[in-house]
């Protein structure tokens, strides 16, 4: 049966006519999926029980089931979902002075294998729908009883990998009918698919993108990151130029520090010279150390040195605030341990 879910505003009102309904129906319908977020059709108290009755013959409303909820000293919180097939996937949510920002999961396991992500080492399994992206938002609003006021695309999986259902998902977190978060609000991660940078910047969406960069030249990163492969650190920043040029948007460069493999000086001015002259800013992330990964969290004096060289040179950077360490924050670790323990 099809999530009513996946549908953005328009397509729904598609999906009524067939069903011979006026496509105000579909309006109310939406506005009682994400504005009173209700769990069942039969909720919908203005809906006509004939109309109810069509909609569950036809329709599913995907609620998520909790399997684990953790909650971090700081406040930070995980869940852990049932998709409803038996697979589970990672949300988490964060204070911060300026709102509530959820970090979603866009796919269920990642192809990318990046060195340093508990997601590595877990087969990819699918792409999540668009009613599964937002479903995140809708089940940990109805739990924890708050409004999201960010989203951040970069829990598990590699949102470009699954571009389109992501950006339909955004289309209907946008829709002042639905839950009316703003572009500006929401926030892209990638690992570099740099065809889709250009394709994001083609449709002139208003959300944030972040990079995953982690190191200044081809084989460090690749060493890091297999994707820079396939798209080389040239290739990526030339379609980063191209993206701020057509949305004079500033792109937030992600750079998580390992000890003795990119904090050094040398790697510093390698992203000066890379950055140079870019509406860019530098995220430094101490990296998150997983089990059996190779990569250690780098010493607080690297880091300061590394972002006040960066300040100094003309490069914006600030370090990430770690949240939520005490409970495996990082994307993939509470799946990872999770279906580990199972086993
Ligand atoms: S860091 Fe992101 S893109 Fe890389 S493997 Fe992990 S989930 Fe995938």
């Amino acid at each position: 049966m099809k999530n009513i879910k996946d549908y953005n505003l328009d397509e729904l009102k598609e999906e009524f006519k067939e069903l011979g309904e006026k496509p105000y129906r579909a309006e109310q319908v939406y506005i009682w999926l994400y504005k009173d977020k209700v769990k069942e059709f039969d909720e919908m108290t203005n809906i006509s029980k004939e109309l109810r009755q069509k909609l569950k013959e036809n329709f599913t409303l995907c609620n998520f089931k909790i399997v684990k909820k953790l909650e971090s000293k700081d406040g930070t919180k995980k869940f852990l979902f049932d998709v409803l097939d038996g697979n589970m996937i990672e949300t988490v949510l964060m204070e911060y002075h300026h709102g509530r920002t959820l970090c979603v999961s866009s796919q269920i396991g990642c192809k990318m294998g990046c060195k340093f992500c508990a997601s590595t080492g877990i087969p990819f399994i699918r792409n999540l729908t668009a009613g599964e992206i937002v479903e995140q938002i809708l089940a940990v609003e109805q739990e924890e009883k708050v409004k999201i006021s960010n989203i951040v695309f970069m829990g598990i999986g590699e949102p470009f990998d699954n571009f389109e259902n992501v950006i339909n998902a955004i289309s209907i977190l946008n829709n002042p009918k639905g839950l009316n978060i703003g572009a500006r609000h929401i926030s892209i991660s990638t690992s570099g698919i740099v065809p889709k940078i250009y394709e994001l910047a083609d449709k002139k969406i208003q959300c944030t993108l972040s990079i995953s960069l982690h190191a200044t030249n081809n084989k460090k990163r690749s060493e890091m990151m297999p994707v820079n492969n396939a798209y080389p650190i040239e290739e990526l920043i030339k379609a980063c130029k191209y993206y701020i040029e057509k949305t004079n948007k500033r792109i937030s460069f992600e750079y998580a520090l390992a000890k003795d493999n990119n904090d050094n000086l040398e790697d510093a001015k390698g992203l000066v010279k890379l950055l140079h002259g870019m509406l860019a800013h530098v995220n430094l992330i101490p990296i998150n150390k997983i089990e059996n990964g190779k990569f250690v969290k780098s010493t607080d004096n690297n880091i300061i040195r590394f972002r006040d060289y960066l300040n100094e040179h003309g490069i914006v950077a600030t370090i990430r605030r770690e949240l939520g360490s005490d409970i495996d924050a990082a994307c993939g670790q509470l799946r990872r341990k999770t279906i580990e323990e199972k086993r």
